[in-house]
């Protein structure tokens, strides 16, 4: 949904009353998440479940793999 169609959008001062982010590429949600957390994105945006799933580590393909060379001590 875009901002300036949402009734929580403010015109005069041409932001959410949410406080909320509403980033319009893949690209800019990422930098979005990585900077400001994932509750800074809205409910709305249409990237958001994806980012949330990427944040939380469901998309990640299996376990983190082990490091060469090192052991527990
Ligand atoms: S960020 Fe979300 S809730 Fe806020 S104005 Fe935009 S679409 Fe509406």
């Amino acid at each position: 949904m875009r901002c300036e169609d949402c009734p929580r959008f403010d015109e005069d001062t041409g932001v959410c009353r949410d406080r909320k982010l509403n980033p319009e590429s893949f690209g800019a949600a990422v930098e979005v998440i990585q900077i400001f957390g994932p509750r800074s994105i809205c409910i709305l945006n249409d990237f958001r479940e994806q980012m949330l799933d990427i944040w939380e580590g469901k998309k990640l393909p299996g376990p983190a793999p082990r490091m060469k060379g090192r052991r527990r001590a």
